[in-house]
């Protein structure tokens, strides 16, 4: 099998798995030895596959907004290494804090984990549809 480059980040197919690395997918690019598509990732995101939602809230959060921000970058960034496709599909506030949709439920999962680490407050997952959904709801007033 050939290999692949995501033409929209730097995730490279080596013929076997997909995994992230910027200094392969330049020289891929560079030599043309590979065909430009979409990461399972990005397919996710072009397919608008959603996975999982975190809703994270209080007043906590509201006094501490860019280190959760932060926090939810660092944790994506880390969770895109082990598995290319866990993405974070779109960030938003709303009126109660942060809603965080993301295309695979170990990402979704992994955020709600990681904030009750880092900052404590309440945390409740919720795996709906035969666990192929996860709901993760985080609290700190
Ligand atoms: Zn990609």
């Amino acid at each position: 099998m050939s290999a692949k480059i995501c033409s929209r980040c730097m995730a490279v197919f080596d013929g076997h798995k997909w995994f992230y690395d910027e200094g392969e997918h330049e020289r891929l690019v560079r030599t043309r030895r590979a065909e430009a598509t979409l990461c399972p990732g990005h397919e996710r995101i072009e397919k608008r596959r959603i996975d999982g939602v975190v809703n994270l809230k209080g007043n906590f959060l509201k006094e501490h907004y860019d280190e959760a921000v932060n926090l939810i970058n660092n944790i994506a960034e880390k969770q895109l290494h082990r598995n290319v496709a866990a993405r974070v599909y779109n960030m938003k506030q709303n009126g109660n804090g942060l809603i965080v949709e993301t295309t695979e439920t170990s990402l979704a999962e992994r955020i709600g984990k990681e904030f009750e680490k880092a900052f404590n407050g309440n945390l409740e997952i919720s795996w709906l549809q035969d666990a192929e959904f996860v709901r993760v709801n985080w609290q700190r007033d």
